[in-house]
């Protein structure tokens, strides 16, 4: 079956018990036992009927074998990343999520994770920070707000040749563009915030893993540190999966048509794209993926530029967060990227005049003209 079908039928789409065409929300937090039989479902932090149903559901559509739904992305990151032990080294890209970049140089450390961030755009930069305790690689591509491509199957060669674990957070493409367990990856982080919830209504993490023996230990991790997702928010995303793919086509064609005019725009100076011939990782990212994704970035030709289009655009929401239904433009440098000193910021290429735009679901001639409006001069 396609991917397209797998959203609608993957043996979630009837409710076993009533035939409902919806995966009823199970609002409960405990079930009632017969002590002396074993039963699934003993308590909703160890498993729930709602949330199982989505797990298994995002474990079919990334390829894997166990899905695991957290409170969000982060709760997602930082359970993965629990797996470690202190004194294990991990290689995780630099302009990783903010979130990830923050827990790793501050939480983690207090449990003595090492961490050491490189350009994993080049793979050289990988092999040369492996040491004797490295244990792992977290990845992230295309990045954050760059669009930078890491070479997936290159990094899995390199980590596969010293017995490292491949992470990757596939946020940005949702499992319909990007599957990296079929690459080699071990284990997928989402933030199901973005693309897979959809709707900007619902904050949500998953991870899957490709193997029993990791899936144990996530498990241990989420019934243990217990950042598990809620009934209400896993039906939340199971609705939003139904709808995954002709959301991120249509927000796919609206991004490629804005890169297009921004291309060709006197107000912009460069635009960040993985689908416009010239970005240094449209090759990669076409061997690897099956589309550029909806977010794409873009430097107003100045400053005062960049300022005066986040003041006067109207149709686009501006706000954190992206892969929603609504156009979603940001400013890294006063928003996502604020916390990162100045010279830090400029050394990863994220300057004063950098817009992100993640592109909705709106009529795209409605978005240029708001674009167009906005980034004229007074
Ligand atoms: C938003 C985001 C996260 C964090 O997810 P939350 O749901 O906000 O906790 C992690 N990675 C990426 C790429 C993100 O965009």
């Amino acid at each position: 079956m396609k991917f397209g079908s797998k959203l609608i039928h993957n043996g979630h789409e009837i409710d076993k018990t009533t035939g409902a065409l919806s995966i009823p929300i199970y609002q409960a937090s405990t079930y009632s036992q017969d002590v002396f039989t074993p039963q699934e479902f003993d308590y909703s932090r160890s498993g729930n009927p709602t949330r199982k149903a989505l797990e298994e559901t995002i474990a079919i559509l990334e390829g894997g074998k166990k899905g695991y739904a957290f409170a969000s992305g982060m709760a997602a990151t930082s359970s993965a990343l629990s797996i470690f032990s202190a004194g294990d080294h991990i290689i995780v890209c630099e302009d990783v999520y903010g979130g990830t970049y923050r827990i790793a140089t501050t939480f983690f450390q207090r449990f003595n994770l090492e961490v050491t961030f490189v350009d994993a755009s080049d793979l050289d930069n990988i092999k040369n920070n492996i040491k004797k305790n490295t244990r792992a690689i977290f990845l992230e591509t295309p990045s954050n707000p760059l669009l930078k491509i890491t070479d997936i199957k290159g990094a899995v060669k390199v980590a596969k040749g010293n017995g490292l674990l491949v992470l990757i957070d596939n946020t940005f493409m949702s499992p319909y563009l990007q599957r990296p367990l079929e690459l080699g990856c071990d284990i997928v982080i989402h933030s199901a915030t973005k693309f897979i919830g959809g709707h900007s209504d619902v904050v949500a993490g998953l991870v899957v893993v490709k193997d029993e023996v990791l899936a144990k230990r996530i498990y241990s991790v989420q019934n243990g540190f217990g950042a598990i997702l809620g009934p209400q928010d896993s039906w939340l995303l199971l609705r939003g999966l139904k709808t995954l793919k002709v959301r991120v086509d249509y927000q796919q064609q609206n991004a490629i048509k804005l890169s297009d005019w921004l291309n060709r725009n006197p107000n912009v100076s460069r635009v960040y794209y993985p689908g416009l011939v010239g970005h240094p990782g449209r090759e990669i990212n076409k061997g690897q993926a099956d589309g550029p994704g909806a977010v794409l970035s873009f430097e107003a030709k100045d400053e005062e530029t960049a300022r005066r289009f986040m003041k006067k655009v109207k149709l686009a929401a501006v706000a954190v967060s992206l892969g929603g239904v609504e156009t979603i433009v940001s400013y890294p440098v006063k928003m996502s990227h604020a916390a990162i000193p100045k010279d830090q910021r400029e050394r990863l290429g994220i300057k004063d005049n950098l817009i992100r735009v993640s592109a909705g679901l709106e009529d795209s001639d409605d978005l240029i003209e708001d674009f167009e409006r906005a980034l004229m001069e007074e």
